[in-house]
């Protein structure tokens, strides 16, 4: 009997975008199937070695076509798929990712690439419609007798039902669109176009590829080949030489970016190729690869980073993360190693010696070939730190180990340039004589830390002061503390003295008769503001604002703060700790209160300036006002007294 099912909506969605897009690679739609051939096959081999009862033929991925029919047929004897897992795989897509992807894709900006970026979002299968009218997906699950006949228009549903087949394994049936060059459709029944097509992409796969090939019967010139039907035989064609197991010479640089395409289904190329091969007490192989780019959902909960594990040449794990620390989930690629058991388990693998000690060893070299991408091709290595140095920046917290190697690969936004980024040994070579500490600021951007009145002090005396944008910027200084035995200082953190730095005796008299003058007005404001405020002070970081506010050394920025409070609410708003306001004693306005005050500290001016005082603070560091409405009558009625 027969069951029909609605696509889930975001599948349906998807397929619509798939079908109608008009990119021109949509060739790509056999690497995907090659690829989920494979992979079945890689499973059949793994649960062969962990279950009995199951057997295994000869691997194999053959392709067959015709041309009168207008079908191309792609089989493979790997693990199959039961009923549920035909419903769960392919007529869903479980991906967290999914979402995103549609908005991406219906944001229009990357129409261009959708049969590109299907297979990066685990969706790869789908592309059979680029190319096809219909799809029959035949599947018998390993294990099992009963084999299941999926078929779809890639309209909005499809049908399923009992089947049979030989053997385990799958088995899809594509009847496909009139060929069309001017739509990128080459004719995908031509044994040439296909022979091609999987040397191009699926050389590397390991099990033999074989196409239905034609026999052409030797005949003397002149005579007719006796048999007028043609003959075929099904041929390898692919080389089957696993990658990192050639030679480096031996392998081109197109080979191994189509190798990063099969992994990991990115359309753009990899940045560079990091191949190793340890011999000796540990022996391992491995190719990892540094993206172009990042993943749209590198960042997310549902990413999954991981190395592919092979032990022996036998793939046993994709998405293996014991391999590499967290913070280097970007790189991807293979490790073959040898020594590992062949059914190892997940929780082996956390605490197995072997994988261990190749996770600090492939650490080491990727941080060391960054390190050397830094030094001698700068450039790429600005973009590559645009894309990722987010992540590891996330190493500070967990790599104590490799903590001066990840030092040496911070850039920063500074004071010191619109737009180049400085390294801590380019900030430390600025150092003015006698500053003893390196200045930043955490903020949500560029413009809103420079139009900060926290900067004003550093920027009249000419201090750099780094820009720290990204929200794991300052949970990291925090782990890295200094740099060459010279501290990383907060500029709205704290108590930070300027003039302490130029330390001159008359700047210091200077600075005790400005108390002096303002010591009731401070009086005053403190009292005011006592349930806002931890404390009123002088400042030494304002030029040109009245006002500032800065937090103690060790509590959250504001900037942590609002980040808190957007994603748990209220209850961060708790943990807020109180400010410290700092005041200006050489702006007039605060000069001019500080006269009032020494005259009368109950005048109602002061009142009324508190309180425009406080709120100009919170806006200048971009928090929100806790009495909106308050603060803007005091506005106006300020600006009734001008106009
Ligand atoms: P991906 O391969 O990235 O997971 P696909 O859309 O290409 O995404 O495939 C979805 C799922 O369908 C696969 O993860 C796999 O479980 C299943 N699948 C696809 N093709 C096959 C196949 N030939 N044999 C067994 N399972 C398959």
């Amino acid at each position: 009997m027969s069951e029909t099912f609605s696509f889930q909506a975001e599948t349906a969605e998807l397929l619509q975008l798939v079908t109608n897009s008009i990119y021109s690679n949509k060739e790509i739609f056999l690497r995907e199937l090659i690829s989920n051939a494979s992979d079945a096959l890689d499973k059949m081999h793994y649960a062969t070695l962990t279950d009995d009862t199951l057997a295994e033929g000869t691997p194999l991925i053959t392709i067959d076509w015709d041309q009168k029919a207008r079908t191309l047929t792609i089989t493979d004897n790997g693990i199959g798929m039961n009923h549920d897992e035909v419903i769960a795989n392919i007529g869903t897509i479980a991906k967290s990712g999914t979402k995103e992807l549609l908005r991406q894709l219906k944001g229009g900006k990357a129409k261009a690439e959708i049969p590109e970026m299907i297979g990066q979002f685990g969706v790869g299968f789908y592309s059979a419609f680029m190319v096809s009218e219909l799809v029959d997906l035949y599947t018998r699950k390993a294990g099992d007798k009963e084999a299941w006949h999926w078929q779809s228009k890639g309209d909005g549903s499809y049908t399923l039902e009992e089947s049979t087949l030989p053997e385990h394994g799958t088995k899809i049936v594509l009847t496909l669109k009139p060929a069309d060059l001017d739509e990128g459709l080459a004719d995908y029944t031509d044994e040439w176009v296909l022979s091609d097509l999987i040397k191009k992409y699926s050389d590397f796969v390991r099990y033999p590829i074989k196409l239905k090939s034609t026999i052409y019967e030797e005949h003397k010139e002149g005579e007719e080949p006796k048999d007028k039907e043609p003959k075929y035989e099904f041929k390898t064609i692919n080389s089957m030489k696993a990658i990192w197991l050639r030679g480096s010479g031996e392998v081109s640089e197109d080979e191994y970016k189509e190798f990063y395409r099969h992994l990991t289904h990115d359309w753009r190329d990899p940045m560079r190729h990091i191949a190793q091969k340890a011999e000796g007490t540990m022996e391992y192989q491995a190719l990892l690869y540094l993206p172009g780019a990042a993943p749209f959902d590198l960042f997310y909960q549902g990413y999954e980073g991981g190395l592919s594990l092979y032990v022996r040449h036998v793939k046993i794990m994709d998405h293996c993360t014991d391999l590499l620390p967290t913070y280097l989930r970007f790189v991807r690629g293979v490790v073959d190693s040898p020594d590992l058991p062949l059914n190892v388990s997940r929780e082996i693998l956390q605490h197995n010696r072997q994988i261990t000690a190749i996770r600090k060893a492939l650490t080491k070299k990727i941080l060391d070939t960054l390190k050397d991408i830094k030094e001698k091709e700068y450039e790429a290595y600005v973009a590559f730190w645009q894309e990722f140095g987010r992540a590891l920046k996330e190493g500070f917290t967990s790599d104590s180990a490799n903590k001066d190697r990840l030092t040496a690969l911070l850039l920063f936004a500074s004071s010191a340039d619109k737009e180049k980024l400085s390294s801590l040994a380019d900030y430390v070579g600025r150092m003015k004589e006698g500053q003893k500490d390196i200045y930043y600021m955490t903020g949500e951007s560029r413009d809103v830390i420079e139009s900060s009145p926290h900067l004003e002090g550093f920027k009249a005396r000419g201090l750099e002061v780094l820009y720290l944008t990204d929200p794991v910027d300052e949970i990291m200084v925090q782990y890295l503390g200094e740099y060459e035995g010279k501290k990383l200082k907060s500029i709205n953190k704290g108590q930070v003295d300027l003039d302490d730095e130029e330390a001159s005796e008359e700047a210091k008299k200077e600075r005790e008769a400005e108390k002096d003058e303002c010591k009731e007005l401070l009086e005053r404001l403190q009292e005011l503001l006592k349930d806002e405020l931890k404390e009123v002070r002088l400042s030494s970081r304002l030029t040109s604002s009245p006002a500032c506010l800065v937090v103690d050394e060790h509590d959250y920025s504001p900037h942590i703060e609002r980040l808190l409070r957007q994603s748990q609410g209220k209850a961060a708003a708790a943990l807020s700790p109180k400010r410290v306001m700092e005041i200006n004693p050489h702006h007039p306005v605060i000069a001019n209160l500080a006269k009032i005050a020494k005259t009368c500290k109950e005048d109602a001016r002061i009142e009324e300036a508190a309180e425009l005082l406080w709120g100009m603070s919170l806006l200048a560091e971009g928090s929100p006002l806790d009495n909106p409405a308050k603060f803007t009558k005091l506005v106006d009625k300020l600006m009734a007294s001008q106009f």
